[in-house]
């Protein structure tokens, strides 16, 4: 299919066919008749399909051999750019080695329809050069001065800088007081200035800072900026945002949490002077729309941006920038399920451009690419300003235990009150949202669970509701038990974050305390306006979840707790020591990042476990060479490739007895293994029983064309589900 869009232009003239890409999870493109205009490759183009009209894709030639009787012809060519032609390559390419549908990426890259609507010409309205006599009220004499004082404004806005409503201007406007007149739409994003003074960048920054610059004009290439937390990772790739700016292209920026990430656009605003586009799923339908224009225009020269910022129409894409690498936020799971970092390369090798990888935990998959001499390596080993990196001190739980009904050792607790009598600020990790993530009746043992999921439902005390964290149901908690009837007798299990701060508010009743978790601050500003006031010390004692490990810098910020270190560990999941490794450096990381030099205390069981030793050693070279070596043992990724295939459907039994009909069509191979079929971890998800299989072929076999072929074979009943999992981060 690559072949289909080599040549951008190409133009299929008037009568002939076109192949056609739906943004619907269909097999392949169709082929349609070209009505009296040619159209191009890349033309949005609306088609009947069905009843239905739907806006498609030109992607190639039509492939004939469709009855003439049933083709139907091309309604129209919408008036807007085209889909580029990296865009293009990029979805087929994904689609290809993810093996979902085309048209289910496509979807992904026309995800703003109505940015594909043609520009509407905006009017203004000004005071009309002689104001015929008419009634004047009160409210059509304030609009009359505003519009005698201000340039030509959209009705909408007179109105509003006059205080009245959008009637009374109307009424002017058809009485003749004011006068109409076309307007240049609004302004695109300001261009960042990359001669903005920035900071001054130590000898060593400005080594990787250059080395950055000089790859930018070279084409394709991958770096890694491996830097400690503190090093400056975000001011050195800056430099080379500046360079692409210099070019005139665009910069593409990635992170795993854009809708926290007001620290970073503030740092991007002092550098540059401009905020930069950000693409995340908080905009409104308006800003989504002139966004997607704008980095069609290449007018948006950086966005800033979650996953599916990669799938935007680039002009002209110079430089691509993933930050914090090695996050699994980057794993989407749902639909099409993709690897933002690895799309990410692979967006860069199709458009020519570097691609910079940032991390101080960068992933095992990215280090064996180094060390295969795939990827650059530049290292930046200390932090700025001669701050010192944490030191990390484990408790053993088994010896220092909390008193009965807490959570916090007694050398946690004495270490946050030194924090606290220096008048610095302490923060407690704990990777669980809620109050308790079990309750049990102790009458019976019965534990309410959700009815549509194999899992505990949370109880959320501040909301006073008990949620399946898997699929949303709430219940309020109730107040008898369901299996025995005994009253009040309903025992809270383990610590969620609320739990901890109830603790913390008792044993701390001065500090000034907050909470941050995903559902206890709504929306982007709450998160700012929280992370501010903790950056500029009004809070003493912020309790979170992984979301406040993300890239903050709170200078007087000294003590990191981690309550549950082991949290992570259990599970069967393949990354599992790797990945708390990575989200406990990076917590860490949050302590002691100006002048006062910081600590962390990881509270755990297994005080020998490697993850728990490296930590605390500040040893993750030797850490991540063991973890490479048992994988490349196991033939694990990166070492081996892996697949996972859930076969849902709302009966069990029809479910298994397809997974049987599925291994005897299963492909048998050399170097190829199935494993499976067997109950997923969550057997019961929203109603759908689940089962696994997984696929782990030699890196030299290659399981995209057996997978293929396999899927092909097998009839989906309806009900039934696969859901393609390639390069799984998940094992649930
Ligand atoms: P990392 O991303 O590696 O954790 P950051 O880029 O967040 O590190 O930098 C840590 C802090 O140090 C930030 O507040 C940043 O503004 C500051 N900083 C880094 N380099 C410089 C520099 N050269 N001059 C001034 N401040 C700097
Ligand atoms: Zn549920």
């Amino acid at each position: 299919m690559l072949s289909a869009v080599a040549n951008p232009a190409r133009q299929i003239s008037p009568h002939s066919l076109a192949g056609v890409l739906l943004p619907l999870p269909l097999a392949g493109l169709y082929d349609y008749r070209v009505g009296d205009q040619p159209v191009a490759m890349g033309d949005f183009v609306v088609v009947p399909l069905g009843k239905r009209e739907v806006v498609g894709v030109v992607w190639g030639e039509g492939r004939g051999g469709v009855d003439p009787a049933k083709l139907k012809t091309i309604h129209r060519r919408l008036d807007c750019r085209p889909l580029p032609e990296a865009s293009r390559k990029f979805v087929d390419w994904v689609a290809g080695y993810t093996l979902a549908p085309p048209g289910a990426v496509l979807r992904m890259a026309m995800s703003v329809p109505s940015a594909l609507e043609p520009l509407r010409d905006l009017v203004a309205c000004r005071l009309a050069a002689t104001v015929p006599a008419i009634k004047l009220t009160e409210a059509r004499r304030r609009v009359l001065a505003a519009a005698a004082e201000l340039p030509p404004l959209l009705p909408a806005d007179l109105a509003r800088e006059a205080g009245v409503g959008p009637a009374v201007v109307k009424g002017l406007i058809e009485a003749g007081a004011l006068e109409t007149t076309p307007m240049a739409p609004p302004p695109p994003f300001a261009i960042p200035d990359p001669d903005h003074p920035g900071p001054l960048l130590s000898p060593a920054q400005r080594q990787v800072a250059d080395h950055l610059r000089d790859s930018m004009d070279k084409g394709f290439s991958v770096v890694l900026v491996d830097g400690v937390t503190g090093s400056g990772k975000t001011e050195v790739y800056f430099e080379a945002i500046a360079a692409a700016l210099a070019a005139g292209r665009q910069s593409l920026v990635l992170l795993p949490e854009i809708a926290l990430s007001a620290q970073w656009l503030t740092r991007f605003r002092a550098r540059f002077g401009v905020e930069p586009a950000a693409w995340h799923s908080e905009l409104t339908d308006a800003k989504r729309r002139d966004t997607w224009r704008a980095v069609a225009a290449g007018s948006a020269k950086v966005v800033v941006g979650a996953r599916s910022a990669l799938f935007l129409p680039y002009a002209d894409l110079g430089l691509i920038i993933v930050d914090e690498e090695h996050d699994s936020g980057f794993k989407q799971e749902d639909g099409v399920a993709y690897h933002a970092r690895d799309m990410a390369v692979v967006r860069g090798q199709i458009g020519g451009c570097p691609v910079v990888l940032a991390s101080a935990t960068p992933s095992l998959e990215t280090m064996m690419n180094v060390q295969a001499g795939r990827y650059a390596r530049l290292h930046l080993p200390d932090r700025h300003a001669g701050a010192i990196l944490p030191a990390i001190g484990v408790v053993d739980l088994r010896k220092d235990p909390p008193p009965r009904g807490f959570w916090l050792s007694p050398v946690l607790v004495k270490a946050v009150e030194e924090t606290l009598a220096a008048g610095e600020q302490a923060m407690l990790f704990l990777n669980r949202r809620g109050y308790a993530p079990l309750t049990l009746c102790r009458k019976c043992g019965h534990r309410l669970q959700c009815p549509h999921c194999t899992a505990w439902l949370v109880e959320h005390r501040h909301a006073g509701r008990m949620v399946c964290h898997h699929c949303g149901h709430q219940i309020r908690p109730p107040t008898e038990c369901p299996e025995c009837g005994a009253e009040d007798s309903f025992a809270a299990c383990g610590p969620g974050i609320e739990r901890i701060a109830e603790e913390v508010a008792h044993r701390f009743p001065q500090a000034r305390l907050a909470m941050m978790a995903s559902d206890t601050v709504s929306g982007p500003q709450a998160a700012a306006e929280l992370v501010r006031r903790v950056a500029d010390h009004d809070v003493d004692l912020l309790v979170g979840t992984q979301i406040v490990a993300k890239g903050y810098h709170f200078p007087m910020l000294t003590l990191v707790g981690v309550v549950d270190a082991d949290l992570g560990l259990d599970g069967g999941d393949l990354r599992a020591a790797e990945r708390t490794h990575q989200l406990l450096s990076q917590v860490a990381g949050r302590a002691g990042r100006a002048e006062r030099p910081g600590r962390v205390l990881l509270q755990t069981f297994q005080p020998d476990h490697p993850v728990m030793r490296a930590l605390a050693r500040g040893d993750r070279d030797s850490f991540m060479a063991t973890e490479a070596q048992a994988r490349r043992d196991a033939g694990m990724p990166p070492y081996g490739r892996l697949a996972a295939l859930v076969v849902s459907g709302p009966e069990a039994g029809a479910v298994d007895e397809f997974c049987r009909k599925m291994i005897r069509l299963a492909p048998s191979l050399e170097g190829l293994q199935i494993i499976g079929p067997a109950p997923a971890p969550l057997s019961l998800l929203r109603g759908r029983h689940r089962r696994r299989f997984l696929i782990k072929a030699r890196r030299d076999v290659g399981l995209h064309q057996p997978l293929r072929k396999w899927l092909e074979s097998v009839v989906v009943p309806s009900g039934i589900r696969i859901q393609v999992d390639v390069d799984p981060y998940g094992f649930l």
